[in-house]
């Protein structure tokens, strides 16, 4: 029964229909309706819930627009969100990596049994070397987070994970 209900949803699923965009003022981002007014998603791809979203929230925007003037700022609306997606991901990325930073540190830290309150004199000796050979970039250095509290964090975290690994080879 469960699996007869689901089968169904799925099959209900369609492509997103390039005319809801200057209809609607929707785009498509990873499989799910995006407003392009609001910016609020809408998890099924069904011109039902997508025009319920419109109609129910921007009923009376571009009303006054002709059809080439919705579908334009409907483009244009759809590049600006674009570019903010680009400059999001951007900033995941470069967060990713002073993490990843982070946790080499911890692990250097634990490994050689440094005491946690070392990461904030490491930080101090990586800020003045950046600002010396990549002052541009001193800020990217700032980022990464080697207070005591995130080394007490990440060294657990790395433990953890370690004690899981370790259980998963014993038969
Ligand atoms: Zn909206």
């Amino acid at each position: 029964m469960e699996f007869r209900k689901k089968r169904k949803v799925d099959s209900e699923r369609r492509a997103f229909n390039k005319d809801w965009m200057p209809k609607y003022f929707f785009t498509e981002i990873d499989n799910k309706g995006v407003c392009l007014l609001c910016n609020q998603s809408v998890a099924v791809l069904k011109e039902y819930n997508i025009s319920r979203h419109y109609a129910t929230k921007h009923g009376n925007y571009g009303n006054n627009l002709s059809e080439a003037e919705r579908q334009t700022r409907a483009t244009e609306l759809d590049r600006k969100l674009a570019r903010q997606q680009k400059v999001l991901e951007k900033s995941t990325l470069a967060q990713k990596s002073s993490t990843h930073a982070s946790f080499m540190v911890s692990y250097h830290i634990a490994k050689h049994s440094k005491p946690f309150s070392d990461g904030e004199f490491i930080k101090k000796c990586m800020l003045d070397v950046a600002d010396q050979v990549c002052p541009e970039k001193s800020q990217k250095f700032e980022e990464v987070s080697l207070s005591r509290r995130t080394l007490a964090r990440r060294i657990e975290t790395i433990g953890e994970h370690l004690t899981s690994q370790l259980k998963g080879l014993v038969p």
